[in-house]
């Protein structure tokens, strides 16, 4: 039996260990499970390339509590930071090993079910992320516009086209400064009027963009219905003021959904649509704890958020279970 499973090598999950073995847990009672073949696949797939990662992301206070921290950087020095961690602290990851599962033993610990085996520990921590299903939007998407929708900037190589970002937030105005860089001809459709959730640098980015003629923002604007035409996207939207246009490409940047299915099965409780987490980010089962962004709450995570939740989750372990914390 392992002192401690966590789910998923993203920032929370990784930092999760290096806090386990900080305190003194040896490494092979420590196991993280991860569906990718690499760590961090959230970053991988929704970082563009050149996105410089923000230590104060979403506004989140740049301070660090725990024994991992990020600097503004790239997304590749981040990467490798990631990668310097598991390294030095020896972790032992599995990748390609999906958690379909976590059922409470009647004793004491957790059953751990993988894509490929089972297996056994004293507590879990998820730290799965909301990423793996970014939010799609209400109305239908027709089946011929596959190629032509997307939810990242990774899958597919978009230049020199008329492309419609769809959302508010940070990552919309990333995706808006990213595809100007590459050459495309951008409008931002965003059904709020004020872009009140948008940090400093992407505000002034995209209304520099915005000036310069090189993003068209259509505020207040609510897309309606989603057409084929000649094999690109019409889009109608509600609001008469809004002509009906043609894109090439639409680009949703609409955040992620908390796997409500997967925590339910558990046993973990919901106040709505967020599941509840005590001190220490300890869920209703007890042993069983949540950090990253399935913690964060509507306002979103960060990076530096995940790190330092991965710190206040192993005190609070540490604080009940003395024994397994030497150092
Ligand atoms: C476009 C974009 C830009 C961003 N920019 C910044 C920024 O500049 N600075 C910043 O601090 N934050 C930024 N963020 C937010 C930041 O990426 C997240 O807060 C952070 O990644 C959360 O870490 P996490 O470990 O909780 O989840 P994730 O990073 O989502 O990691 C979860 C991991 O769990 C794995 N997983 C999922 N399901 C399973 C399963 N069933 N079994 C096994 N493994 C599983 C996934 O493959 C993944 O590797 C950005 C987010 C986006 C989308």
């Amino acid at each position: 039996m392992y002192e401690m499973i966590i789910v998923g090598a993203g920032p929370a999950g990784i930092s999760m260990a290096a806090e386990a073995r900080t305190v003194g847990i040896p490494s092979e009672h420590i196991l993280i499970l991860e569906k990718g073949d690499t760590h961090s696949w959230a970053i991988r797939k929704f970082y563009p390339a050149s996105k410089v990662v923000l230590a104060n992301y979403k506004g989140i206070d740049a301070i660090c509590t725990g024994v991992m921290c990020i600097a503004d950087m790239s997304k590749e020095e981040t990467l490798t930071y990631i990668d310097r961690t598991i390294e030095q602290y020896e972790l032992s990851v599995h990748y390609n090993e999906t958690v379909h599962g976590i059922r409470p033993l009647q004793e004491e610990g957790f059953e751990v079910a993988t894509s490929k085996r089972s297996y056994q520990a004293q507590r879990c921590v998820i730290a799965i992320g909301i990423l793996d299903k970014p939010n799609k939007p209400a109305y239908r998407i027709p089946v011929s516009l596959n190629t032509r929708v997307h939810y990242d900037l990774t899958s597919a190589v978009l230049e020199n086209e008329d492309c419609l970002v769809v959302g508010g937030g940070d990552t919309a105005s990333e995706y808006c400064q990213y595809l100007v860089e590459h050459g495309n001809r951008v409008t931002l459709s965003y059904r709020q009027t004020e872009f009140s959730r948008l940090n400093r640098i992407n505000h002034e980015s995209l209304m520099a963009l915005e000036q310069r003629g090189q993003v068209t923002i259509l505020r207040g604007s609510n897309i309606n219905q989603l057409l084929e035409e000649s094999g690109r996207a019409r889009v109608v939207f509600e609001e008469e003021k809004f002509q009906p246009q043609s894109f090439g490409h639409i680009v949703y940047a609409l955040g992620g959904t908390t796997p409500t299915n997967f925590l339910k099965a558990i046993g973990i409780a919901f106040e709505g649509t967020m599941p509840i987490v005590k001190e220490g980010y300890e869920t209703s089962v007890p042993g069983l704890y949540l950090i990253g962004d399935l913690s964060a709450g509507k306002k979103g995570g960060s990076i530096n958020l995940a790190f330092n939740m991965a710190a206040e989750a192993m005190q609070s372990i540490c604080g009940r279970s003395p024994e397994i914390c030497r150092e």
